[in-house]
């Protein structure tokens, strides 16, 4: 089979590899009916993943259909259509216990497909610890409506969960790509007083006014002021960083009231400084880290609902044949794109 494959620094490749097989009793084989690229995926591309093993398969969202299961294997059988976690979680850790799943201790846990073992930008794919890593697809929703339930909707149905949003609370949402979005979808489900989105990309703030007419829209530029004057005491009761830059992690704290709630979902390519002088006495929580993707039958369920849609973010459809030039794409923001889905 043809698999999107990490070479080295800046460069992936299809190369034809053997079908997985079945390595461990919790093991389950998917083969891959829709995929997506995800900016992570960019990430290891451009050597910002340390843990990133060469000669991977990329990859880590995706839905199928289960191919075979290990013998251990309890909630999926071969024929269920199903959603894959990005994470690789053991269930039975103090930290899977306590649904802090991205903690999971499991020597093999954590961010591992398409990161440290082969993921999913192909037709077929082994997901360890099956029962924890894959949920099954109610039959009346879609592949495109369930693409992104294992990662990119999982992160913003998990920031919007810990950010503890009421419905008196202003929310500011700092970025408007596909996390960011995710994370709106998310905080719209809480039904919070207002809605603010920061994004500075015309055709991503068109995105949001176009489809989500009742948030409010505003650029780096405008935002603390903006924020400032129209809330009810002087800043955001939350606000949830979803761009990753320098200057979106300023504005986030610098646009929170006293005592607000940030949430910072964004992952950063440096570090970034807490100037905590200036920021005396106003008493901010920050919440910090990375996806606990252990919500996915809930957000399946949402979708069933009618409560949840991402299908708009899919702007582009590939084979993945031609899954280099969907990358270039997305890559390089072209086109409006937001999210491609690739079909194997
Ligand atoms: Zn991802
Ligand atoms: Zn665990």
């Amino acid at each position: 089979m043809k698999a999107l494959t990490y070479i080295e620094r800046g460069k992936f490749a299809l190369l034809d590899k053997p079908q997985p097989e079945i390595t461990d009793d919790g093991d389950a084989i998917v083969r891959v009916t829709l995929g997506s690229i995800c900016t992570s995926d960019l990430h290891i591309k451009h050597g910002s993943v340390p843990r990133a093993v060469p000669g991977i398969t990329v990859g880590h969202e995706m839905v199928g259909i289960v191919e075979k299961v290990g013998a251990a294997v309890k909630t999926v059988r071969p024929g269920d259509r199903v959603t894959v976690n990005v994470e690789t979680f053991c269930g039975d850790c103090f930290f899977c216990k306590h649904g802090f799943v991205n903690n999971c201790t499991d020597p093999n846990g954590g961010w591992a497909l398409g990161c440290r073992i082969d993921g999913g930008q192909a037709p077929y794919v082994r997901v360890p610890y099956a029962d924890q890593g894959l949920d099954k697809i109610p039959d009346s929703v879609t592949d495109e409506q369930a693409l992104f339930v294992g990662d990119v909707l999982a992160t913003g149905f998990w920031a919007a969960k810990i950010s503890q949003i009421t419905t008196d609370d202003t929310v500011l949402i700092i970025g408007a790509g596909p996390t960011g979005i995710c994370t709106l979808l998310c905080v719209m489900l809480k039904a919070p007083k207002q809605i603010i989105v920061c994004e500075k990309d015309p055709v991503r703030l068109q995105f949001v006014r176009e489809h989500y007419p009742q948030v409010q829209t505003v650029t780096p530029e405008e935002c603390l002021d903006y924020v400032a004057s129209h809330s009810d005491h002087g800043g955001a009761d939350v606000v949830l960083e979803v761009a990753g830059s320098d200057s979106t992690f300023c504005l986030a704290w610098q646009c929170a009231r006293p005592n607000a709630t940030v949430t910072v979902v964004a992952l950063y390519d440096e570090p970034q400084t807490l100037p905590l002088p200036q920021m005396y006495g106003k008493n901010l929580t920050f919440k910090t880290g990375g996806v606990d993707g252990c919500d996915c039958g809930e957000i399946l369920s949402l979708i069933e609902r009618g409560k949840l849609d991402t299908t708009p973010l899919i702007t582009h459809r590939f084979k993945l044949e031609d899954i280099e030039e969907a990358y270039r794409i997305f890559e390089n923001k072209l086109d409006g794109v937001m999210k491609i889905a690739i079909e194997p």
